[in-house]
């Protein structure tokens, strides 16, 4: 392996020193992004300061990083920052080691720094009043790209059908939830109900979207209930009471905010596309998404989307690892040549270690999307360079046609390691939490590449970072028409009832799946019958999407995992009852089944129970499932850990009954804090099992408490 030594600790400036023990990354020299500090924050508003109301002003505790770094040692002359020359009073702050801005790379003001203007879809541009015309257009119903730190985001009046609407259209993304920012914290609890853990998430340095509840929405027509000031638009998260909400955490923000709040802020481009990050992106948004773009001469190195996340049981859950998070790496427990991990498909990212070292990249998104693929190829060599290492090893998923898998398979010089999805997914939690293993890693998501052919997705692992075995999986229901029913839950839905009720129920079938159109009716019971174009999968995430579509609110979808999130809006609250479930233990590897969980649901449908309760029973049968197959392959295998893993596990509700479940039970549980128990976290597991293959010293495997 080529490695060009890095610094040498006596070379790093205190300002270094400084901020790496915030950002726990010295070794690499590249700290993450960080929120306005509050004295930058008060200066931009203070009329005496030189930088009042300066959209770039910054300090050494805060400010661009990461997204403007070229290469390291990280130095303003290797930024984007280079092409502004210090003024002699930001020199002099510069230079001066008792001055708040020195050795800050990005120092900056009005008379030296960036500048911002506000650019019309007709090409006029105003620079004197860009925020106060920016907010104007926002008030009409506009729609505004802004430039920000990793990327252009495209925002409307959040307290306006009429621009959401016009938004979703522009963006072609009908319900999936958007962020909103406010303008404070005040403002945020107007609308939502946040916690202590929730308010230093959003306040602290990294400053992410974090998905918090919202209050009971607000009914304009009882003068009572009505909480004073403006709502949110009721299309801002139409599946769900949660709402993605964010503070301001650049200058510019700051200042658009200030005029108008709250703001739908969401990623700057279409569907599955990177986010907008230069002028050439701009063009593609602009006159087409966006009516008018805040845009400033400040170049973005490095794209970077925003974080998410939810506190779950009192811990960060990690949705989505990017913005002020990236570049902190992950210890792994052993060492070993340099890994390039390519991740999976959705929600990609990559991950390369540098000894015992993991650096994740940021959100990369669906490579299947081409240009998403050309940032994925970019990322790879970007993050190299950055890290100063050329990987030896690459690690990619088991299934032959993703694009990541094609990628590391035409690396032919390369050593290669490929390694089953959910195993990845559990090495990952298990690297998260410094586990050697083995541990029972309960794998749960939408569609993984089994290595016998069929979908898995509701796998129960034996596994530590070398080996896996299948010691038990979710029964498997045929798939009619293979992706076409991720899209459409109502064919699960129909697979799942057929298989489970008695053949004469096809009348009833039709009576609780309405939506089924003829014409799916003549073709869809043939092809789960005969299994063709129907692989068998045993995913959780689809057995979610069999339970939404029998409750009538899986139609239509547009998004994956869309079903279970109303799902999910529907369940929680106090239900403790669960339905019979099964596991048969005559074969290997175990099968749990839902079968009677199904024909339970029917007769609960058909008695007109509350969906809200047959949506709560429904996860509390899931979880019980869970724990129960845990202890059924403990008593086995002695083994008490369980890892938590896999994209169904985003849905908190059911994290907190599993875990409540487990522990009843005496297990010691795992879930992730780190990296998204989704597909964004599989790179990590890859680039962990990849280095445990690499035998050089696998060491030693510490537990977490
Ligand atoms: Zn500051
Ligand atoms: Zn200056
Ligand atoms: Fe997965």
């Amino acid at each position: 392996m080529e490695e060009i030594p890095i610094k040498s600790p006596e070379e790093e400036t205190s300002f270094e020193i400084a901020l790496s023990s915030r950002s726990g990354d010295l070794i690499a020299g590249m700290p993450p992004d960080i929120a306005t500090c509050p004295d930058c924050r008060s200066e931009l508003f203070d009329p005496s300061d030189r930088r009042h109301r300066y959209p770039f002003i910054n300090c050494t505790n805060c400010g661009p990083r990461f997204s403007i770094i070229r290469a390291l040692p990280y130095d303003r002359s290797r930024t984007s920052m280079a092409s502004f020359t210090l003024c002699p009073p930001c020199r002099t702050e510069y230079e001066n080691p008792a001055d708040r801005r020195f050795d800050a790379q990005p120092n900056a003001c009005p008379a030296c720094g960036p500048v911002i203007k506000l650019l019309t879809s007709d090409g006029k541009s105003v620079t004197d009043t860009p925020f106060e015309t920016a907010a104007e257009l926002l008030r009409n119903g506009q729609i505004l790209a802004v430039k920000g730190i990793g990327g252009y985001h495209l925002c409307c009046d959040a307290t306006s059908n009429a621009a959401v609407a016009l938004l979703r259209k522009r963006k072609n993304r009908p319900h999936k939830s958007l962020a909103v920012m406010f303008a404070n914290m005040e403002e945020l609890r107007h609308h939502a109900e946040v916690s202590a853990a929730e308010t230093e998430e959003l306040a602290g340095c990294a400053a992410p979207i974090v998905v918090v509840r919202l209050k009971p929405r607000q009914n304009s027509y009882d003068a009572h209930e009505a909480i004073p000031g403006a709502h949110l638009s009721q299309l801002v998260s139409p599946d769900t009471d949660d709402i993605g909400a964010f503070l301001p955490y650049s200058p510019v923000h700051h200042l658009l905010l200030s005029e108008i709040s709250p703001l739908v802020m969401t990623s700057g481009n279409m569907a599955e596309e990177p986010i907008a990050k230069n002028e050439d992106d701009l063009k593609r948004i602009l006159g087409k998404i966006a009516d008018a773009a805040l845009i400033h001469n400040r170049e973005i190195v490095r794209r970077c989307d925003d974080s998410v996340l939810k506190i779950a049981e009192g811990k960060r859950l990690v949705l989505r690892r990017s913005r002020g998070i990236v570049p902190d790496h992950i210890p792994l427990a052993f060492e070993g040549p340099s890994v390039l991990a390519c991740g999976a498909e959705m929600k990609n990212t990559i991950c390369i270690t540098r000894g015992d070292r993991a650096f994740i990249s940021p959100h990369i998104g669906d490579i299947g999307d081409y240009r998403s693929y050309a940032f994925f190829r970019e990322m790879i060599s970007d993050f190299s360079d950055l890290l100063r290492v050329r990987p030896e090893i690459v690690a990619h998923d088991a299934h032959p046609d993703y694009p990541s898998t094609r990628y590391a398979l035409g690396l032919v010089s390369a050593r290669r390691v490929a390694v089953q999805h959910h195993h990845a997914h559990i090495a990952s939690c298990m690297a998260e939490h410094g586990l050697a293993g083995p541990v029972i890693g309960v794998a749960l998501d939408g569609t993984g590449y089994g290595p016998d052919g069929t979908v898995w997705g509701g796998e129960f692992l034996v596994a530590d970072f070398k080996n896996w075995r299948r010691a038990a999986h979710f029964r498997q229901y045929p798939m009619p028409g293979g992706d076409l029913a991720v899209l459409n839950p109502i064919r699960m839905a129909l697979s799942c009832l057929l298989s489970d009720l008695p053949p004469k129920n096809q009348p009833l079938i039709r009576e609780l799946l309405p939506h089924l159109t003829q014409e799916e009716w003549n073709v869809l019971p043939r092809m789960i019958e005969t299994g063709f174009r129907s692989p068998p999968t045993s995913s959780a995430g689809r057995l979610f999407d069999a339970a939404a579509a029998m409750l009538g609110i899986a139609e239509p979808i547009t998004y994956e995992g869309q079903a279970a999130v109303r799902l999910q809006t529907l369940a929680r609250r106090d239900e403790t009852s669960t339905y019979p479930f099964n596991i048969q233990q005559d074969r290997q590897p175990a099968t749990v089944s839902c079968s009677e969980t199904i024909r339970a649901m029917v007769s609960d449908i058909r008695n007109g129970v509350d969906r809200r309760a047959i949506a709560g029973r429904f996860h509390n049968t899931i979880a019980e499932a869970i724990a129960r197959t845990c202890s059924m392959i403990r008593e086995r295998e002695r083994l008490n850990d369980v890892a938590l893993s896999g994209g169904v596990f985003q849905n908190e509700f059911l994290l907190k009954l599993s875990i409540k479940f487990l522990m009843r039970d005496g297990f010691s549980v795992y879930c992730h804090h780190l990296v998204p128990p989704n597909d964004g976290g599989i790179s990590l597991g890859q680039a962990a099992v990849a280095t445990a293959m690499s035998g050089k010293g696998f060491g030693n495997g510490r537990h977490a408490s």
